[in-house]
C-alpha cells in the first residue's frame, strides 16, 4: 500500500488565451479529475489541484484532447509565456500575442519524452535524435520566466520576469521591444544572499529579433548560471555575478543583434480593469473578478457553472470568442459579438459572477495557493485572502479611504508566486498565522516594497496598518497612492526602483 499521492498539473497557455471549446474541455477535466476545480495562476495558466496519482495519465491525455498541453509548465525550462491582456487594442495585442506564442513554441524543449510517457507516443530509439539545441544535456539551472507587456498596462509585472519584452508601438503598429532581463521574486527567509530583484534594461530591438535575443538570453543563463547553489541559480544572480554590461555583450554576440537605446514608454498600473470594454473591431470584452483565480461553485457564486454556461453559448454562437486568463488571476470573456452581450450578462447575473470586483482593495488583491495545496507554504494565502481583504477594508473605511486604490498581495512563503514584493501592502508567510509585512511598492510594478514588520500576527499587522492609514488620510498629497506615500513619509525605505528618464 502506498500513500494516496495527489498532484498539481499546470497548463501551457501562452498569454492565457483559450477558445470556448478549450475552456469546456478543461472544465470537464477539472470536474472529472481535480478535487478542487480549476485555478487561474498569475502566469495565465490553469492549475488542476488534487489529481490522484493513478489518474495522472488520463488527466494529461484529457487536457491534450482539448488541444492544450502541459509541456514546460514546470521545471528548469522557459515557463508559460505571459502577455499583457489588452483587449481594447486588438490589432496590436494580436501582434504581440502572436509573437509571444511563437516564442513560447521556440523555447519549448524538443524532447518527445512527454508524448512517449503521457500520450502513448512512439518510443524513440536511443539514437541521439533527442538533441536539445537550446537546453543541451543539462537544461537550465533554474526555472525561467518570460513575459510581454503592452504599455500603459504592466499587468504581467514585466520587471518581475527573467526576460521581459515591453512592446513599443507607434500609431497602433508594433515598432519593437525594450528588453529587460534578470527580474525575479523568489527569496529565502533569513538568507541575505537571496532577494527579489527587478529586471534591468538591455535595450531596444526590432520585432524580428525577439526570438534570437530570447534564445541568446536563455542560453547565456544556461551556460553562466550557478549550478552549485540552487538558490542562487536564477538569472538575476547570474547578471549580478557577471555584471550587466558583460551579460548584454554576450547576448548581443550570441544573437547577432545590437541593442539600441531604450525607447520611451510609460506604465500607469499593474492591475486588471473590470466590466465590459469595447474592442477596436466592435466586439466586446468582459473581465470578471475571480478571487485568487479559484474557479468553482460555492455558496457565494457558481463561478465554474457560470463560465461553463458562457463558454457553451460562445462555442455555439460566436466565432473567434475567447476566454483569456489574466496575469492577475481573473478572466476576460473576449471578442463577444454585441448581439450576445445580453445573453452573457444574463448568465453572469444568474450565476453570481463578479463583474466589478468589489472595493478597490478587493479588485487588485492577489494570493498564491499556499495551504493546503503547496508543500512549501508556511502560512495561509488563498484561504486567508477574503478575511484579510475584509479586515483591511474595514480599516480603510474607518479612515475614509474605502475608495482608495491599493494593491494587496499575500503569499504563503517567500518564493513569491503572487508577486508579493510588488504589492503596496504585502504579507509574506513566515509561520501559521504569521507574516512579514512589506510596504512601499508602487502601483506600476516599478518599485519593490521593503520589510516593515517581521513575523507579525494579524493583530500586529492590522494595528500597524491602522496607524499608517490614519497618517495617509491626513497627510497624503492629492492623488498620491499609499505605496508612494509610505516611501515619501519615510515609513518604508525606497527599495530598488526602475526609473527611466522618460518614466
Ligand atoms: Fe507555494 Fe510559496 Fe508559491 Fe505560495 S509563494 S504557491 S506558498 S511556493
Amino acid at each position: 500500500l502506498e500513500p494516496a499521492w495527489q498532484f498539481m498539473i499546470r497548463t501551457r497557455t501562452p498569454g492565457g488565451v483559450l477558445t470556448p471549446a478549450q475552456w469546456l474541455g478543461l472544465d470537464g477535466v477539472a470536474s472529472r479529475f481535480a478535487e478542487r476545480g480549476l485555478r487561474i495562476t498569475t502566469r495565465q495558466a490553469i492549475q488542476f489541484h488534487g489529481v490522484i496519482k493513478r489518474e495522472l495519465k488520463p488527466t494529461l491525455q484529457a487536457i491534450n484532447a482539448a488541444l492544450i498541453d502541459t509541456i514546460a509548465a514546470c521545471g528548469d525550462v522557459n515557463r508559460n509565456v505571459t502577455v499583457g491582456v489588452n483587449p481594447d487594442e486588438t490589432p496590436l495585442h494580436a501582434a504581440v500575442w502572436a509573437q509571444a506564442a511563437a516564442l513560447s513554441e521556440h523555447l519549448l524543449p524538443r524532447t518527445r519524452a512527454y508524448h512517449e510517457i503521457w500520450l502513448d507516443g512512439e518510443k524513440l530509439a536511443d539514437s541521439g535524435e533527442e538533441a536539445e539545441p537550446l537546453y543541451g544535456d543539462t537544461y537550465l539551472p533554474r526555472k525561467f520566466k518570460t513575459g510581454f507587456a503592452l504599455p500603459p498596462y504592466n499587468d504581467i509585472d514585466v520587471f518581475a520576469q527573467d526576460l521581459g519584452f515591453i512592446a513599443i508601438a507607434e500609431r497602433g503598429e508594433l515598432r519593437g521591444y525594450d528588453v529587460v532581463a534578470g527580474g525575479g521574486m523568489g527569496a529565502t527567509h533569513g538568507d541575505a544572499a537571496t532577494y527579489p530583484r527587478l529586471a534591468r534594461m538591455l535595450g531596444f530591438i526590432a520585432p524580428e529579433h525577439a526570438i534570437a535575443v530570447a534564445a541568446a538570453v536563455l542560453t547565456v543563463q544556461r551556460d553562466w548560471g550557478d549550478r552549485v547553489q540552487r538558490k542562487r541559480a536564477r538569472l538575476k544572480y547570474t547578471i549580478e555575478t557577471h555584471g550587466l554590461d558583460a551579460f548584454r555583450a554576450e547576448v548581443e554576440r550570441r544573437a547577432g543583434v545590437r541593442f539600441a537605446p531604450p525607447a520611451p514608454f510609460r506604465f500607469i498600473h499593474n492591475g486588471d480593469r473590470f466590466g465590459w470594454a469595447p474592442g477596436a473591431d466592435g466586439r466586446l470584452h468582459l473581465t470578471v473578478r475571480i478571487l485568487s483565480g479559484r474557479v468553482r461553485d460555492d455558496a457565494g457564486a457558481r463561478v465554474q457553472s457560470g463560465l461553463r454556461a458562457i463558454a457553451a453559448l460562445l462555442d455555439a454562437q460566436a466565432d473567434g470568442a475567447q476566454l483569456r486568463l489574466t496575469p492577475n488571476q481573473n478572466l476576460t470573456i473576449a471578442n463577444v459579438p454585441a448581439r450576445l452581450r445580453d445573453a452573457v450578462d444574463a448568465r453572469v447575473a444568474e450565476h453570481g459572477l463578479d463583474r466589478a470586483g468589489g472595493t478597490p482593495l478587493r479588485q487588485a488583491a492577489l494570493a498564491c495557493v499556499a495551504l493546503p495545496t503547496c508543500a512549501l507554504a508556511m502560512a495561509e494565502a488563498e484561504r486567508y485572502l477574503p478575511r484579510a481583504v475584509a479586515r483591511i477594508d474595514a480599516l480603510l473605511d474607518r479612515h475614509g479611504l474605502s475608495e482608495s486604490p491599493l494593491h494587496l498581495r499575500i503569499s504563503g512563503c517567500p518564493n513569491g508566486c503572487s508577486r508579493p514584493y510588488l504589492g503596496e501592502i504585502a504579507l509574506v508567510g513566515k509561520a501559521p498565522g504569521r507574516y512579514n509585512l512589506m510596504l512601499g511598492a508602487d502601483h506600476r510594478g516599478q518599485r519593490l516594497n521593503a520589510l516593515h514588520l517581521e513575523n507579525a500576527d494579524e493583530d500586529a499587522i492590522l494595528a500597524a496598518l491602522d496607524s499608517l492609514f490614519a497618517r495617509y488620510a491626513r497627510e497624503r498629497a492629492p492623488g498620491e497612492r499609499f505605496g508612494d506615500f509610505v516611501v515619501r513619509a519615510g515609513v518604508a525605505a525606497a527599495r530598488e526602483t526602475v526609473e527611466f528618464p522618460f518614466a
